[in-house]
């Protein structure tokens, strides 16, 4: 415990763990460590965990196999989560009691899964709802795993499925919350648990609609569940807990000497998230924005390190850059033509178009003379968009007021982001400096609106002498 955290003391705290944090018994028993050492200093802990790390990818791949008619690999796969989540209860609790509890409550769970799989089998077909059904085992799982070892330690702790708490629209696998209702059910199901020390475990990732129905939040959304019923327990603090020290400045693959940001802003961090740094899920402040509550990114296995706090305001650092992000496999897709000239609708027909066939633009650029503009997509939508837009246009492209529509798949997003971005004159000039100067060219440029972020593109073969450079304008 740091100097740092001593003098803030609050008294609620919800900490978020981890795939990797959940991986095997040694890290759920680090987990549990970490609960009860705050614990003890007075603080009351809500706890969100994720599935162990691995687990919701062979869920979807046991409901995938299971709806192409294979009533074999679903078995296979639930076989192995069984030793898998059973090995763990082994090493994890040493009361008879509480292990034939556990080891019951698992085996209910799996023998349920497998029959569901069974069902989606026979018909040959999985629906988003039924997907998100499947998909919410994981963290059921690792829940009650670390509330058996907390309790077999010898405290009140409690398993919770966020399904009974966190009500959401039925938009399956990427549901919404409904606060109200989800702050109604916290007050009635979680406070009073939190109130009289027990230890609440909660489950990341699920929730359910207003008539029960299980959903998901999305991918990695287990970040975004704890900000929800942290927002909702009026936490002090939120910790999201993970396997590296907090957010680093850029990928230390690309650049060895990459740090870790000590403070970072909720608009910060928004835009890093959403460009490609894959610690935190996008939609994690959102919550907490409100309440102000501060987040820190920290590391499980590196308890004492502080990791990055982000919060309300912005520190202004030397330079404006903190972190350099990137996003590779997307392609730049360009609608050109001189016909377009003043023409209104075009680029709104366009996205309309793109819209339509499911896939979300991540960045868009036009030039002023109105004679071509260019957006980028996920690589693999390529073909999709391209046909999309073609037949969207096909008018315009039989009179020739649109020459081409075309991809190039070749390149990659990078992104600088800084609040000192905002109004410090030059921050541009120098970021395509920075390039220019190692000779990279710069295919599109585009300022986020929020002004916290620069985004280029360049080829792909570029990308990483691109980071490097660009990192070098983050202040030491
Ligand atoms: N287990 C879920 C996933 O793998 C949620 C999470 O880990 O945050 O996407
Ligand atoms: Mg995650």
């Amino acid at each position: 415990m740091s100097a740092e955290e001593n003098r803030i003391t609050p008294r609620m705290v919800t900490m978020k763990f981890g795939g990797t944090s959940m991986g095997n018994h040694d890290t759920i028993a680090q987990v549990a460590r970490i609960i009860v050492e705050h614990a003890a200093q007075g603080h009351r802990i809500l706890t969100v965990v994720s599935a162990m790390n691995g687990v919701t990818d062979l869920l979807k791949q046991a409901a995938r196999t299971a709806s192409t008619g294979d009533d074999n690999e679903h078995i296979r796969i639930v076989n192995d989560l069984r030793v898998r989540h059973v090995e763990t209860a082994e090493h994890l609790v040493v009361d008879d009691k509480i292990k034939k509890v556990l080891v019951e409550d698992i085996d209910t769970l799996l023998d349920s899964l497998n029959a569901m799989c069974h069902s989606i089998a026979v018909l040959r077909e999985i629906t988003p709802r039924g997907m998100d059904l499947i998909m919410s085992f994981g963290e059921r799982f690792s829940a009650r795993l670390l509330a058996a070892h907390l309790r077999d330690l010898g405290h009140a702790a409690l398993a919770i499925d966020a399904s009974e708490i966190i009500v959401t629209d039925d938009n399956f696998q990427d549901a919404a919350p409904f606060m109200d209702e989800t702050q109604q059910r916290v007050n009635e199901f979680l406070l009073p648990y939190l109130h009289n020390g027990t230890f609440p475990i909660v489950t990341g990732y699920i929730g359910a609609t207003r008539d029960g129905i299980i959903t998901t939040l999305g991918r990695g959304a287990s970040d975004y569940s704890a900000a929800i019923l942290g927002a909702c327990i009026n936490t002090d603090d939120l910790w999201i807990y993970t396997d590296v020290d907090g957010i680093m400045t850029t990928d230390p693959r690309i650049v060895p000497t990459a740090r870790v940001i000590p403070v970072l802003s909720y608009g910060e961090v928004g835009e890093l998230a959403y460009f490609g740094a894959k610690v935190l899920h996008p939609k994690t402040v959102q919550p907490v924005i409100d309440k102000g509550a501060p987040v820190r990114v920290r590391n499980t296995f590196n308890p004492t390190h502080l990791g990055t706090l982000i919060q309300q305001q912005s520190e202004i650092t030397q330079g404006a850059v903190k972190a350099v992000t990137i996003i590779r496999d997307v392609s730049l897709v360009s609608v050109e033509g001189r016909g377009m000239v003043g023409v209104p609708g075009i680029a709104g027909r366009t996205f309309m178009a793109v819209a339509r066939v499911g896939v979300s633009v991540l960045l868009i650029s036009q030039s002023s003379s109105e004679q071509s503009f260019c957006f980028i997509v996920p690589q693999s939508k390529t073909s999709t968009v391209l046909d999309g837009i073609k037949k969207e246009m096909r008018h315009e492209l039989e009179r020739g007021d649109v020459d081409r529509v075309w991809a190039r798949e070749d390149v990659v997003i990078i992104t600088t982001v800084g609040a000192g971005m905002r109004g410090t004159p030059g921050v541009a000039a120098r970021v395509c400096g920075a390039l220019s100067n190692r000779g990279i060219n710069i295919l599109v440029i585009a300022q986020g609106s929020s002004e916290y972020s620069i985004s280029l593109v360049v080829r792909a073969e570029e990308a990483n002498e691109a980071v490097r450079a660009l990192h070098d304008l983050i202040a030491l």
